[in-house]
């Protein structure tokens, strides 16, 4: 079971959903099939919110809330981005609007600039890197204090318990995924977790963030 539903759905939730500014832009998307910078920028982020996985959500979380992320956050969450279709110049404006609310410009192209540049292979040994995979960010190492790596795996059952419960999800529910996690079946709790929020009719194996992402988006909700 693929769990997909057609893209019209997004469409269709697009059109009874969306705020009015993010349905204008929407609307020009689908009319002229692209979009400026600064729009791609406002609805690819607008989207995101409901389509991320939650390793992704939760690195989103902690940028929003401490304007700032450790190197393998970053990484974990810019060449996420970058796979969902953001640009450089995109990506660029994305890390320095969130970084310059915590630090003045000058410090940001001296210490972060380079390292997104080096993401889009711009600089360096220009490798393109690929979006990591589940099975590379669950084999990560994470220490104390570190927010990138797979929820399922890296956190332990009471953090991952509570961060559920915030979401407001039924108590079986977040029995169930936790127990799944702490069997060591991580990429099926995320996969629970997709249902959840998708509905028992969307039932996916997850493999990549970037797949849940795209699975996510297709489900239109
Ligand atoms: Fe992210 Fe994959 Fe873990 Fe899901 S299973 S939270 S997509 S790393």
């Amino acid at each position: 079971n693929s769990g997909k539903a057609s893209l019209t759905n997004l469409d269709t939730y697009a059109r009874d959903h969306f705020p009015l500014c993010m349905k204008h832009i929407y609307g020009i998307l689908k009319s002229v099939h692209h979009l400026k910078h600064f729009c791609r920028l406002q609805l690819g982020l607008f989207l995101k919110g409901d389509h991320f996985p939650l390793c992704m959500k939760h690195i989103y979380g902690i940028l929003k809330s401490v304007h700032h992320l450790k190197h393998f956050c970053r990484l974990q969450l810019g060449l996420f981005l970058k796979g969902i279709g953001l640009i450089y110049e995109d990506s660029m404006t994305f890390w320095k609007d969130e970084f310059t609310k915590a630090m003045d410009s000058g410090k940001f192209e001296k210490q972060y600039a380079y390292n997104i540049k080096h993401m889009y292979a711009l600089v360096g040994q220009r490798v393109n890197y690929s979006p990591y995979s589940c099975i590379k960010i669950i084999s990560n190492n994470v220490g104390p204090g570190d927010h990138h790596g797979c929820p399922y795996k890296h956190w332990d059952s009471g953090i991952l318990r509570s961060k559920l419960n915030e979401l407001g999800m039924p108590s079986e529910t977040v029995q169930d995924i936790v127990d799944t996690a702490s069997k060591g079946h991580y990429q099926v709790a995320c996969g629970k977790y997709f249902e959840y929020i998708h509905g028992p009719q969307n039932k996916v194996a997850i493999n990549h963030p970037n797949q849940y992402f795209e699975e996510s988006l297709e489900c239109g909700e």
